[in-house]
């Protein structure tokens, strides 16, 4: 081992200073005095900056129909992949009749 590839105290110091466990900042919400994750919705209450974000009770039910569109989102997604696919392969088709043109003309 050469001594460039050598790992220096400080080198590994500041490797592991990524590695400690930090509390997440906490704040207190404006409507119940409840802690909460800064810049997201209070759990106890369902509010965000003053506004009423979801209700709390029927939680369970936001958060299915939020599982429901990503489900009909991705549907949407896999069916656009299709038809780019089908896309591609039209042009590759358009390219390939172009190119036996091509040689045709020339002979
Ligand atoms: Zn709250």
């Amino acid at each position: 081992m050469s001594s460039r590839m050598r790992v220096t105290k400080g080198h590994t110091g500041n490797r592991r200073g990524h590695h400690g466990i930090v509390m997440p900042r906490l704040s207190i919400c404006s409507n119940c005095g409840g802690y909460h994750e800064r810049h997201r919705v209070c759990l106890e209450c369902g509010f965000y900056k003053g506004k009423q974000v979801f209700n709390v009770k029927n939680k369970k039910s936001l958060v299915t129909d939020a599982n429901d569109k990503k489900s009909n989102d991705d549907s949407k997604k896999a069916t656009n992949k299709k038809i780019e696919t089908k896309d591609k392969e039209k042009i590759k088709e358009s390219k390939v009749e172009k190119k036996v043109q091509r040689r045709e003309t020339n002979k």
